[in-house]
């Protein structure tokens, strides 16, 4: 078993089980909510709109604030927290996370990190975890043993992760096509896709989205039945339409 010491990111091997258990008890409970620089992904904006009952628009204004990352030069979006001083995210409450069925892939997968790749080769993808300790978590003083696959399942982190790694291939691309931010308009096209979901429907619904053109009937009635298809199509759309990926429009494809 691996017993992670106070600071360090231990590796966690396949059979290797942590301990941990948070609850309401814990004397630190809603502490990790209140210190926050939390980076939303495309199906974590997904996830939250839906449960607040938003369109992604109303959802980006009303809780976010949009940057450009300074590593991949691409429109990156944090929830909007309370003030410069007050990191405190606007979903926790004294009973705990008020939209915790759709909390984001970060908040369930700490306390481990996954690191995902994919062989450029031959495309097998590979994961390895680790456990972060940090020191104001109490979590570690528990008898609850976790594998990583069983944190991931409690979790419910598989379509977290899945829609990461298609996010994590479409920012690999942009690292390949060159350092910098995108031009306005390749920035308006990436924030249209990746985060606007229900804008990518309008457009996709008005037929004036470029390279869609093409797509059937029955494959448009079934994108636009099931958000999580369409960002699948969203994701790869804006992969072709600023790297030149190729865009499959079936969505089984
Ligand atoms: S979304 Fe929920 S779990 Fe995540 S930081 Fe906010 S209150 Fe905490
Ligand atoms: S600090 Fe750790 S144990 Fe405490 S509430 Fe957060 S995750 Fe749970």
């Amino acid at each position: 078993m691996t017993q992670p010491d106070a600071t360090a990111l231990v590796p966690l091997g396949p059979g290797d089980a942590f301990v941990f258990a948070c609850h309401a008890q814990a004397p630190c409970f809603n502490q990790c909510c209140r210190d926050l620089n939390q980076f939303l992904t495309p199906y974590d904006i997904l996830r939250l709109k839906n449960h607040l009952g938003l369109s992604s628009r109303d959802f980006l204004d009303q809780y976010t604030t949009g940057h450009t990352g300074p590593q991949t030069g691409l429109p990156v979006v944090t929830l909007r927290t309370e003030g410069a001083k007050n990191f405190v995210c606007p979903f926790v409450s004294p009973e705990g996370c008020t939209v915790y069925e759709n909390r984001p892939g970060s908040c369930r997968t700490y306390p481990l990190v996954r690191l995902a790749s994919r062989d450029r080769n031959t495309g097998k993808k590979t994961e390895r975890y680790f456990v972060l300790t940090e020191s104001h978590c109490q979590g570690f003083d528990s008898d609850k043993e976790w594998t990583a696959n069983d944190w991931v399942r409690n979790q419910g982190l598989e379509p977290f992760n899945q829609f990461n790694d298609i996010f994590m291939e479409l920012i690999g691309l942009k690292a390949a096509a060159g350092p910098g931010p995108l031009d306005l308009k390749s920035q308006q096209v990436f924030r249209l896709a990746c985060y606007d979901l229900d804008r990518f429907k309008e457009r996709l619904e008005q037929g004036t989205l470029a390279a869609c053109e093409g797509m059937g009937e029955k494959v448009l009635s079934k994108v636009l039945a099931d958000e999580t298809q369409l960002l699948h199509l969203a994701i790869r759309w804006v992969a072709h339409v600023l790297f030149n990926a190729p865009l499959v429009l079936d969505p089984k494809g």
